[in-house]
């Protein structure tokens, strides 16, 4: 198998062509960027961290039975995944509040949620990525009804499969975002799952290792995304 031409750069990632039709591959980029594109940065290796972390939790979903777009590990950076055709909406589930909804709804960071929070945004940089339902996502025929209740279903089955994981690593998946995308009629999981789309918190010492380092200039960025690699790996 040839790769081909660069298909589309994005912030974080590459996406390559393919002589099989059907394969992608995806490069991972050190570049940093947060808040919609106004802060922009380099972190060092994160190109590596990410492409290992995101393999490692998508070959646990295959395994727990999640249709992704996973296929192997061709690099450092990179991965074989199955074409998607993306559907603009990222899915974030959250177990404790941070982040955008500390700011929505006035409650501090750390705040157990009683349970899973779903929220759809439509993929939209011009719009800054506004938050949706699923009427809007209806409406605007981004996704079918049924797709939904799939999308939906799987987000939170990632929830409770990366929570059980990451447990007794010491680890709280405090939220995360996921993507989603049509393959040969089936919705799979696409795009990453790394410390640039999860809240990741040390249980003990409720020590940030995502992320949030770089946006919030807390230092220490490139030691949080290799200690979540560690823990994966048991620093193997
Ligand atoms: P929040 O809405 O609090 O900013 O983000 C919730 C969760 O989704 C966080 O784990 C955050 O990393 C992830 N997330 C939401 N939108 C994006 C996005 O556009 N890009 C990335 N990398 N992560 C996102």
């Amino acid at each position: 198998m040839e790769i081909l031409e660069q298909l589309y750069e994005g912030k974080a990632k590459k996406v390559y062509r393919t002589s099989d039709p059907k394969l992608y591959m995806v490069y991972y980029k050190d570049d940093a960027t947060a808040f919609n594109g106004s802060k922009k940065g380099s972190i060092q290796d994160k190109g590596y961290y990410n492409n290992q972390i995101s393999a490692i939790f998508f070959k646990l979903l295959t395994e727990k039975g999640i249709p992704n777009h996973f296929v192997e590990l061709t690099g450092e950076r990179s991965m074989l995944v199955k074409t998607l055709e993306i559907i603009p909406v990222e899915v974030v589930v959250r177990n404790i509040v941070a982040g955008s909804l500390a700011k929505r709804i006035g409650k501090p960071e750390g705040t157990q949620l009683a349970v899973p929070v779903l929220e759809f945004y439509y993929k939209d940089d011009a719009l800054g990525d506004p938050m949706i339902n699923e009427y809007h996502v209806k409406a605007l025929g981004l996704a079918t009804e049924e797709e939904m209740k799939t999308i939906s279903q799987m987000a939170l089955r990632v929830n409770e499969i990366l929570v059980e994981h990451l447990t007794p690593l010491n680890i709280q998946l405090v939220d995360f975002k996921l993507e989603f995308g049509r393959h040969e009629g089936e919705i799979l999981l696409g795009d990453e799952i790394s410390p640039d789309t999860c809240r990741f918190w040390d249980t003990a010492t409720q020590e940030k290792l995502d992320k949030d380092r770089f946006r919030r200039d807390l230092g220490k960025v490139e030691e949080a995304y290799q200690e979540v690699l560690q823990r994966l790996t048991g620093g193997k």
